[in-house]
């Protein structure tokens, strides 16, 4: 049975339609690219799959939940304690050093800080970003900064890791490098993933892609990984 399900969503934004049938099951632990040109409707399908973005038709099943039937409060718990999320950037707050911005879902989630702070230098070392830890983002590069939100997105052993984009502002061998640790991290911890990308070489590291076109999904089964 999958763990998150998307069946038959449709979305509109006044007259702009951004889904019309689209489809998705993500089964535990497996990473899913979602692939597709600029306006296809990928960042809404993640979007309503993380309970961010409410559907107009269809269904969004997270385990036995539908996600319409939760309150607000129910899916902001849910999104703080399943889900994590990595974006293209602007989303470490800039007044916290690298270890305090991993440490921070830990700290909200009641972690008292000295354990907080120990389990984000470890996730600072598993991306191997070790040094900028008593950096601030805005004095690490692009490709450190994206190594620490997605140390910031799994420090909390989500089960399902939304990434959007998130090599879209790299160049390749950083986007690559990105790419190997998400993907080994989201091994280690157990997370599936919903890798949002137009970039083929970065759907390579998925085990599966999905098409999105004109809102619509198309399953593409790859070859063997
Ligand atoms: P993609 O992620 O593939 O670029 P999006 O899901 O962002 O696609 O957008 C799909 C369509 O919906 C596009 O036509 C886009 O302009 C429109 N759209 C997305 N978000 C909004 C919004 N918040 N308000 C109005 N239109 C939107
Ligand atoms: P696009 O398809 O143009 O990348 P998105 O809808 O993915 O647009 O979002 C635009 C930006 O807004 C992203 O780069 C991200 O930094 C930010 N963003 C979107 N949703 C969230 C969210 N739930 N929490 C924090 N930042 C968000």
């Amino acid at each position: 049975r999958p763990l998150l399900s998307a069946v038959d969503l449709h979305k509109a934004y006044g007259s702009t339609p951004a889904l019309d049938g689209a489809t998705l099951h993500l089964r535990a632990g497996e990473i899913v690219a979602v692939m597709g040109a600029s306006g296809s409707g990928k960042s809404t399908l993640l979007h309503c799959l993380a309970g961010i973005v409410p559907p107009d038709a269809g269904q969004v099943h997270y385990r036995d939940r539908e996600l319409s039937a939760m309150s607000d409060a129910e899916r902001s718990a849910l999104r703080r304690t399943e889900f994590g999320f990595v974006f293209q950037f602007g989303q470490l707050v800039p007044e916290l050093s690298c270890l305090e911005n991993v440490a921070l879902p830990l700290r909200l989630g009641g972690t008292r800080r000295r354990v907080a702070e120990q389990r984000a230098a470890e996730w600072l070392g598993r991306l191997e970003v070790t040094e900028v830890a008593g950096h601030r983002p805005g004095e690490v590069s692009g490709g450190q900064g994206q190594r620490v939100a997605v140390a910031r997105a799994l420090v909390t052993a989500p089960r399902v890791l939304f990434a959007d984009e998130p090599t879209g502002a790299l160049d390749s061998l950083n986007g690559e490098q990105v790419m190997r640790l998400l993907t080994e991290a989201a091994r280690h911890t157990g997370a599936a993933v919903v890798l949002v990308t137009h970039e083929p070489r970065v759907a390579a590291y998925a085990d599966r892609e999905i098409v999105v076109r004109d809102g619509r999904t198309r399953e593409t089964v790859l070859a063997e990984r």
